[in-house]
């Protein structure tokens, strides 16, 4: 028996996981050392990622659509039919009609291998499928890591951090309690299980994030302790942002103060998929925080997909467009073939008119650990490994490079995406290069800080009398129920499905009691989920699963201002 190391790529903390190997063949997961990072603890979704090797329901062998049905057979086989039905989009509809998707949980290979796909086809249409979070909220700026929170006295959390990076809740458990005098504060319209440590809890109003750190900000600047005031702080009206988000300006001017006396502080940013308005400008608000602050004042940003970082930078630096492009494209018959590298954009971002598209498309190409809803029509099927089967590396949180070597054989007929996206060039008889083609990075638009604010407030003021925001609760690596970590049975376990909470209250108003069923109304869906009563939310708020694909069918995934909408959607609710 041997022991292997590799990363958790499920979500950007990358936490070091240990395999014990006989040969080439994964037993089970071994626990890393102390030294390693964060301490070598894992959750349970690095845990059970072991699950996903030799998974029975595994792609294990490429398939061919014929006659209406998906046949098995050898890669050169699938690859020779996969690069003929392009050639023939190609040759009928010109390059653009191709678009190329992948997704941020894999390796800075796979992704390249994407953008050298797109670049032999000769189509600028190439996607990443992120969280809609993810996208607004990575920026070049480099983030502080995990010291930032273990030396800070005070630390204030946006989100639900012990849900969505569970392993940090040790750091952050022991920064409050090292101490007598240390202070952990967090915002979050729900009661989280990280708000039960709060020293205090904001219970904003949801979506209203960007305006208590607007009036956190408006506080340093009046402690007389902080940095120089950017001019936009004077221009609101600092009683009526309060009144807007629900909170008190003395809770607010404590947070400040604990934030600016302490020698060490840290502010944490992690968003859900959905209940935060305009979450770049919630970035921007928590690094121009940390920085007028003063000295010692850290930032950390923490995204949804484990090499989001990697697949940002990438995207950005070769042109990749906004994946709610692809979505708004495929809706309207723009595109005709697809070849997806691990994406499952039904799941991903789910409406009927995208469920039509897929099944519509001249011609497709997935390749997929299991099959989704794309797999049902795709022409060619290919499996896929895991990152746990290839050598790999990754941009992780706070700028850490990781990079991993193999812990198993891949499993059954499967192949890492690179190595069949090369394959499949050679099939195609094109050449790929060591890239896509760079396009200079956007140049820097000067933020509307003001404007972006008043935006904010109005969508959090126009919530109808009938009407309640709904967002979603977090599961970071988990982002549909059919999607790969929906495969593992601790986290269909762990994370159920078809349910949505509201305080007590709310559903007396709707004549409901705990289990019974609801249908919960938006502009996009209606759709019947089982009544959660909970403690943790106020009257005017409704919280589904972001990992749901049923309840993600409430928000809006249109394209707009260049990407998804992160704010709440606003629902009626009614009882069955
Ligand atoms: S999901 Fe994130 S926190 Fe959990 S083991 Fe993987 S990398 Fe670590």
């Amino acid at each position: 028996m041997d022991t292997r190391e590799s990363i958790c790529l499920f979500c950007p903390l990358g936490c070091d996981i240990a395999f014990r190997v006989r040969g080439d063949e994964v037993i089970g997961p071994e626990f890393c050392g102390p030294a390693e990072t964060h301490a070598g603890r894992v959750c349970g979704r690095g845990l059970y990622g072991t699950e996903l090797l030799n998974h029975p329901q595994r792609i294990a062998t490429p398939l061919v659509r014929k006659d209406g049905r998906l046949h098995e057979t050898s890669w050169d086989t699938a690859l020779e039919a996969a690069a003929a039905g392009l050639r023939k989009v190609l040759e009928t509809s010109g390059p653009d009609a191709i678009a190329v998707v992948t997704e941020p949980n894999r390796s800075l290979a796979d992704l390249g291998a994407a953008s050298r796909l797109a670049q032999a086809v000769g189509t600028g249409e190439i996607f990443c499928a992120f969280e809609p979070q993810d996208w607004p909220m990575l920026s070049d700026e480099a983030d502080a890591g995990v010291s930032a929170i273990e030396e800070a006295s005070c630390v204030l959390v946006i989100g639900d951090l012990f849900a969505s990076h569970p392993v940090l809740a040790k750091e952050v458990i022991e920064a409050k309690y090292t101490a007598r005098g240390n202070s952990l504060f967090v915002i979050d319209p729900r009661r989280s299980n990280t708000a039960w440590y709060a020293s205090s809890h904001v219970q904003n109003r949801a979506g209203t994030e960007a305006l208590v750190l607007a009036l956190i900000l408006k506080a340093v600047v009046e402690s007389g302790k902080g940095g120089s005031a950017p001019a936009w702080l004077n221009e609101f009206d600092a009683d009526a942002f309060a009144g807007t988000c629900g909170v008190s300006r003395s809770d607010i001017a404590r947070i400040a103060r604990s934030f600016v006396d302490a020698e060490k502080a840290a502010v944490v940013f992690a968003p859900p998929a959905r209940g935060v308005s305009d979450v770049g400008l919630v970035a921007s608000l928590v690094r121009l925080l940390a920085g007028v602050a003063g000295q010692g004042k850290e930032c950390v940003c923490l995204a949804a997909g484990g090499n989001s970082r990697g697949a940002t930078a990438m995207a950005r630096s070769e042109g990749w467009k906004p994946v709610s492009e692809l979505v708004e494209g495929l809706c309207s018959g723009k595109y005709r073939a697809l070849v997806s590298l691990g994406a499952d954009l039904y799941e991903s971002y789910p409406t009927e008119a995208l469920r039509g598209a897929l099944s519509s498309l001249d011609y497709s190409v997935s390749f997929s650990m299991f099959h989704g809803l794309l797999e049902q029509s795709a022409s060619v099927v290919l499996g896929e490994s895991s990152w746990l089967e290839s050598d790999g590396a990754a941009e992780l949180y706070a700028g850490r490079v990781a990079d991993w070597k193999t812990v198993g054989r891949p499993s059954w007929a499967t192949r890492p995406v690179a190595v069949g996206v090369d394959a499949l060039m050679s099939a195609l008889g094109v050449a790929g290069q060591s890239g896509g083609k760079r396009v200079s990075a956007a140049a820097a638009v000067e933020m509307q800080w003001s404007a972006r604010l008043e935006a904010v407030r109005q969508a959090a003021a126009s919530v109808p009398a009938d009407g309640m925001s709904l967002v979603a609760l977090p599961a970071a690596g988990h982002s549909g129920s059919g999607s790969v970590t929906g495969h593992i049975n601790w986290a269909s376990q762990m994370f159920p499905t078809g349910f949505a909470e509201m305080s007590a209250e709310a559903a007396a108003a709707v004549g409901a009691r705990d289990g019974d069923t609801l249908v919960v109304h938006s502009g996009n869906a209606d759709v019947e989920l089982t009544l959660k009563v909970t403690d943790r939310l106020a009257q005017d708020t409704v919280a589904v699963p972001a990992y749901d694909t049923k309840a993600r069918q409430l928000f809006d995934w249109a394209h707009k201002d260049g990407w998804f909408g992160t704010g709440p959607a606003v629902v009626r609710v009614s009882r069955k």
